[in-house]
C-alpha cells in the first residue's frame, strides 16, 4: 500500500469506484474517463508500480489478471465482437497511475492505430 496511490485507496475502499469484480488478489473497476463504451481497469491488490517491476514469482498473478480480463470481456458481452487489453508502462509508455493495471476496452470498433503505424 502506498498512501498517495489512488488505486491503493480504491482497493482499501477509501476512494469511490464502480467495482465490477474482486477476489483475494485482484480488483476491477470502471475507468473514470472511459475511452470506449466498456473501459475497465484490472489491478492487482498488491502495489506493483509498473509492468517493469514484475518479478519471476508474479507470472501466475499476470496470468490471473488476463484471465479475469477475459471473464469480464464475456460478462460485458465483448467476447464475440472483440476487445483490447492495454498496459502502459512508464513515462514514455503513457502511464499516468503508477499501480500496475490492465485496460480492457471494447463496445465499439477500436482504431487499428498500431497496425497502421499511427500508434507510435
Ligand atoms: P494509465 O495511463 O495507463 O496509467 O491509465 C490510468 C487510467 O486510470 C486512466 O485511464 C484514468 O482515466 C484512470 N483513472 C484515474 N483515476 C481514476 C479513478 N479514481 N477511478 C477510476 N479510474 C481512474
Ligand atoms: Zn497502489
Amino acid at each position: 500500500m502506498t498512501a498517495d496511490c489512488i488505486f491503493c485507496r480504491i482497493i482499501k475502499k477509501e476512494s469511490e469506484a464502480e467495482i465490477v469484480y474482486e477476489d483475494e488478489e485482484i480488483l476491477a473497476f470502471k475507468d473514470i474517463y472511459p475511452a470506449a463504451p466498456v473501459h475497465l481497469l484490472i489491478v492487482p491488490r498488491r502495489h506493483i508500480p509498473t509492468l517493469a517491476d514484475l518479478e519471476a514469482g508474479d507470472t501466475m498473478l499476470m496470468g490471473r489478471l488476463i484471465s479475469v480480463a477475459n471473464d469480464l470481456a464475456r460478462a460485458f458481452n465483448l467476447d464475440q465482437s472483440g476487445y483490447r487489453l492495454v498496459i502502459n508502462c512508464g513515462k514514455e509508455g503513457g502511464q499516468l497511475v503508477y499501480h500496475l493495471h490492465l485496460h480492457l476496452l471494447g463496445g465499439k470498433a477500436l482504431s487499428p492505430a498500431i497496425a497502421e503505424g499511427r500508434g507510435v
